[in-house]
């Protein structure tokens, strides 16, 4: 992309968001009270289930959702009280696709290069199709392109006015592991000249690749928001659940257990984190504690688990 140089911000948040709720016509709360800063430079993931209020926050700070309540500002930029700069500081990368099949990709940019108030003399249109590798269908119907390059060309329209945060919503869901690799390095390479970058997905392991910090959003409530590496530490837990060989009335507990439950008096559920022990480890300190063991289960914590453990300890 160039040398792009990005205005001075007013503050030192990319984005920032208080308070921001909202209810849909139909009484839907799409968003309950979400707080949370993206700093500038990073890449953040919103991470959350499908209905969780992802692309409603997205939206709203896209200026194509109206807010009920709260507040948000970009690079600075109040939304409210001063939407055009606000909107000038962010590109948008819709989950939905959407295209007139008409217009080539050379067209479709330079209609939001015209849109977003860009001087011919400032436009880099090849430059960005050649970023997202797309130079040679500049001239090509937008309706002949593969849906990767749709997603591409979108990456490419939200950046047309060089914005100095990208937001990209579900930008991998229905796109082959090739494309998104593709996807992720250009991504990678736009943060890396300075842009700060928001995703949000449902993968955990796609936003633990990319992100520096990830937040969870689960029925509009923003459950955790927490450096990659403390977050996924919660989902590296495993458990084995064991039935022992006779009743006990309090779980045995061992340092090296992150967690141990009685389920029921011959049954107990141990969760300790993979990297530090394995199953056969845990069966072992078990059994040095004088108790035998009948039958084993394990437990594997994925997402949910996560997002059920932060959601009870909230
Ligand atoms: P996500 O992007 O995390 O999947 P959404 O923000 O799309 O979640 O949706 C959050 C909730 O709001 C869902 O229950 C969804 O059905 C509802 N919702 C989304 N858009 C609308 C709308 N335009 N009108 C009413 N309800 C909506
Ligand atoms: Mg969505």
């Amino acid at each position: 992309m160039g040398c792009v140089r990005y205005r001075m911000p007013m503050s030192e948040q990319a984005i920032s968001i208080k308070n921001l709720s909202k209810k849909y016509a139909g009484g839907k709360q799409a968003l309950n009270d979400v707080s949370f800063d993206v700093a500038q430079g990073s890449i953040f993931g919103l991470l959350g289930p499908n209905g969780a209020g992802k692309s409603t926050l997205i939206n709203i700070l896209a200026g194509m959702v109206m807010k009920s309540s709260g507040s948000a500002s970009i690079w600075g930029f109040d939304i409210d009280a001063n939407p055009r700069n606000a909107k000038a500081s962010i590109g948008i990368v819709p989950q939905e696709i959407m295209f007139d099949p008409f217009f080539t990709p050379k067209e479709a940019l330079e209609l939001q290069a015209g849109l977003y108030g860009v001087p011919k003399s400032k436009r880099r249109t090849m430059e960005l199709l050649k970023a997202v590798r797309l130079e040679d269908k500049a001239d090509a119907y937008a309706r002949t392109l593969s849906g990767g390059m749709k997603r591409r060309l979108l990456v490419a329209k939200a950046m047309v006015h060089a914005p100095p945060v990208i937001v990209l919503d579900e930008p991998t869901a229905g796109v082959d592991i090739e494309l998104r690799q593709q996807l992720w390095d250009y991504v990678l390479e736009l943060n890396k000249q300075g842009v700060t970058v928001v995703l949000t997905t449902h993968y955990l392991e796609e936003a633990e690749q990319l992100c520096d910090r990830i937040a969870i959003i689960n029925h509009g409530q923003l459950i955790a928001n927490k450096p990659t590496r403390e977050l996924v530490g919660m989902a590296r837990e495993k458990a084995v659940v064991l039935t022992l060989d006779r009743d006990v009335t309090v779980a045995p507990t061992h340092d090296a257990f992150e967690k141990s439950e009685l389920v029921n008096e011959r049954t107990i559920e141990i969760t300790y984190n993979k990297d530090r022990m394995n199953a056969g480890e845990v069966l072992t300190t078990i059994q040095g504690l004088g108790l035998g063991i009948l039958d084993v289960t394990t437990k594997e914590a994925d997402l949910e688990d996560v997002f059920l453990r932060l959601t009870s300890s909230a």
